[in-house]
């Protein structure tokens, strides 16, 4: 939508609102919101914000300077599909005193990273189409707040943790570990579920391609997103995974966006489409390798050279690192190819237009805070364009089957969640232009993940040293 103040108010008449919700994204990446009353807003609201305590929020604030403001933007306003008489906004967030937006908000650095682009007068739109792959599973016995533990254990397969999620019964109906693309129902059990998804999304303003099943078996799912300007292609991923989590709780079962929720069978990434325009001419069309023209092959080598520190946001979660494994058509290999899964960039051929033309970034995967990962593949791509980095030869060899000597020379995707933090304190320069990643950014994005995520699984028994040391 691309909606006033004015027209907000008129909507929220319109459709007798009386709830208004305000949304935000946390400094990880999970979103968050408080609602009020529809009388309290107002045409000022959109210039003063509402207030809030910022302390209890993953990353943010100290409780003595934690007082702070959600700006609602009006042109992501929606009426929430689940909710009665309810509107959504996603907000920025501001200092109450000083009126700044809040250099730790992800969608301010997006905000940023779109106006950095634009100085440089390299481009004025970087477009972003997402494919955010998901499982979604009956009923996962996992509860989250027993921290110390570990659970799904199912002995008979030699499975971790799929036992749970699909106990008992007679299994020959149902998809095995790696065959499900594409059959049709009945064995496709998630076609009216998706379709739902599809259809909310649509009555939200957001445009969709296409749904499917995917590879793995467990009731793996992709509702892929028409491309969008960097902002508004998070904002909408933001309302991808709430749509998606309420409509898989609304038919008794539940969505997980975590990479590698299964050993042995596909994993779930976010592959990014990726072009930039300027003066609605898309600057990736040319006469180069598989079409692409040298800005494009220059944004490649970007984001090649950046990978390691780009994956510190768009492979953010110990689990990412656990899909990057050969295989399961998730990138191994820092290369570049018109036809190669294996390969960390892909430049698709199905259509000859200049409009389509574009590469997709395969490493991302859905546990990233889209603003922070799209910001960073731009930088390195714009790093990349600034500088003309040369992306070297493309490979269009299946990696998976090369035998070792080949591969000497090609870089391999990081192998943890450390290897990338490791990177992305020593190469960070490039996402500090213009302002748009600050040194507190990525102080507090390494300080968190090590801390809060690395440090607090690296002193839990991990369920696999059970099956390795249980009998020693
Ligand atoms: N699930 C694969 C991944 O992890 C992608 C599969 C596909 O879309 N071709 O990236
Ligand atoms: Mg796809
Ligand atoms: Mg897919
Ligand atoms: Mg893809």
């Amino acid at each position: 939508t691309d909606m006033t103040p004015r027209e907000v108010l008129a909507l929220c008449r319109e459709r007798e609102i009386y709830a208004v919700d305000l949304r935000f994204m946390d400094f990880p990446g999970l979103q968050k919101h408080f609602t009020i009353p529809v009388s309290e807003l107002t045409e000022q609201s959109f210039d003063e914000g509402f207030g809030f305590d910022g302390s209890s929020i993953r990353g943010w604030q100290a409780i003595n300077e934690s007082d702070m403001l959600v700006v609602p933007e009006a042109s992501t306003a929606i009426v929430d599909p689940f909710m009665t008489r309810t509107l959504a906004m996603t907000c920025n967030i501001q200092d109450p005193i000083t009126r700044e937006d809040y250099a730790k908000d992800p969608r301010n650095v997006a905000r940023k990273a779109e106006r950095y682009m634009r100085s440089t007068g390299i481009a004025d739109t970087a477009n972003f189409g997402p494919e955010c792959e998901f499982f979604v599973f009956d009923d996962v016995r996992f509860d989250s707040s027993q921290q110390h533990a570990f659970y799904y254990i199912d002995s008979q397969e030699g499975q971790w943790n799929r036992g749970r999620v699909e106990a008992g019964g007679n299994r020959g109906h149902k998809i095995r570990y790696g065959e499900g693309y594409f059959p049709v129902p009945p064995t496709d059990t998630l076609q009216e579920l998706r379709t739902e998804i599809m259809l909310r999304l649509q009555e939200c303003g957001v445009g969709v391609e296409a749904q499917h099943h995917e590879v793995a078996s467990g009731g793996q799912c992709e509702v892929d997103l028409k491309f969008a300007p960097l902002v508004q292609s998070a904002d909408q991923l933001l309302l991808y995974k709430y749509i998606v989590k309420n409509v898989a709780a609304r038919h008794g079962k539940t969505a997980t966006f975590m990479p590698k929720p299964i050993w042995n069978d596909a994993g779930s990434g976010m592959h990014l489409h990726f072009s930039l325009w300027k003066d609605a001419q898309n600057l990736f069309a040319g006469s180069g390798y598989a079409g692409l023209s040298d800005t494009a092959l220059y944004a490649i080598g970007g984001i090649l050279k950046h990978a390691y520190s780009v994956m510190a946001f768009a492979c953010p979660t110990t689990n990412s690192y656990k899909r990057l494994v050969p295989g399961y058509e998730a990138p191994v290999n820092l290369t570049y190819s018109s036809r190669n899964r294996s390969a960390a960039i892909r430049i698709p051929v199905h259509s000859p237009r200049p409009e389509n033309k574009r590469f997709e970034f395969r490493c991302p995967d859905p546990s990233s805070n889209s603003y922070l990962a799209m910001s960073a593949m731009l930088m390195a791509a714009l790093d990349g364009i600034e500088n003309r980095i040369d992306p070297g030869p493309p490979l269009d060899k299946d990696i998976y089957d090369l035998a070792p000597e080949e591969l000497v020379d090609v870089a391999r995707t990081p192998l943890s969640l450390d290897e990338s933090l490791l990177a992305l304190r020593k190469d960070h320069e490039f996402l500090l232009r213009g302002d748009v990643f600050t040194e507190d950014v990525i102080d507090t994005w390494i300080w968190y993940k090590s801390e809060k995520e690395i440090e607090a699984l690296r002193q839990r028994p991990h369920p696999f040293e059970f099956a390795m040391y249980y009998d020693i």
